[in-house]
């Protein structure tokens, strides 16, 4: 499944983010021996373990809700946070970043499904995030695109509508704040059972789980 994926995805450039959660070193390493570097994994104390424990050259990405307390944990090593959802987070991090003396890539975390369990900023909070006076005082972080999840539905007219609002939100933003930035050019969109949708609309990072590693129990 991994090569088919890998061969699907290579036209388009798009990125695949191998998700990780609840999978043991040994099922990891059997993607990474086929060349995978970049893991997904959504629990802070799973991803301190498997870092301290797997191959150094991976690149860990934290796809999962944050919580500011937990920042320090991950600071040392993680590759990209997508999950950014508040300045509050924002500023922990960019603090954290540079007391180990590192940037850290973020994706801003935006909610375009109709679930209202899920995290993320719409279009007005991530306005007020980046015109704060204090956003612009931050150096340690690097705001890369954004990221977002759809709803669970088969419907997959509601998911790639939600999968071009994001998109849309995406262009917006660049426009009106990173038009000059080298660094805002990601769009994380796409699971297991969506991602197809996600690349037609214009994702560059897909996080597949399930179909690489089997279901999680
Ligand atoms: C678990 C998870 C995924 C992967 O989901 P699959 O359906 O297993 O591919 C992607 N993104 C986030 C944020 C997740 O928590």
């Amino acid at each position: 499944m991994y090569t088919q994926i890998k061969q699907e995805l290579a036209p388009s450039g798009v990125r695949l983010i191998a998700v990780s959660k609840t999978k043991t070193n040994d099922q990891i390493m059997v993607l990474y021996n086929q060349g995978q570097r970049d893991f997904g994994e959504n629990r802070v104390q799973e991803v301190v373990e498997k870092h301290d424990t797997l191959p150094k050259d991976i690149h860990w990405h934290l796809i999962g809700h944050l919580q500011t307390n937990k920042v320090k944990y991950i600071a040392p090593f993680i590759s990209m946070v997508h999950s950014v959802d508040s300045l509050k987070l924002l500023a922990e991090i960019d603090k954290q970043a540079a007391r180990n003396d590192r940037t850290i890539d973020c994706l801003l975390q935006f909610k375009i499904a109709l679930e209202d369990t899920k995290y993320g900023l719409d279009l007005d909070t991530a306005h007020q995030l980046l015109t704060d006076p204090s956003f612009a005082a931050l150096r340690h972080v690097r705001i890369c695109g954004v990221m977002g999840m759809a709803t669970f539905t088969e419907d997959t007219a509601q998911v790639k509508s939600e999968f071009e609002q994001l998109t849309r939100i995406f262009n917006t933003l660049k426009e009106t704040y990173f038009a000059s930035s080298s660094y805002f050019t990601e769009r994380s969109m796409g699971m297991s059972d969506d991602y197809p949708l996600a690349v037609e609309a214009g994702s560059t990072m897909v996080r597949i789980g399930t179909l690489l590693f089997g279901s999680r129990s």
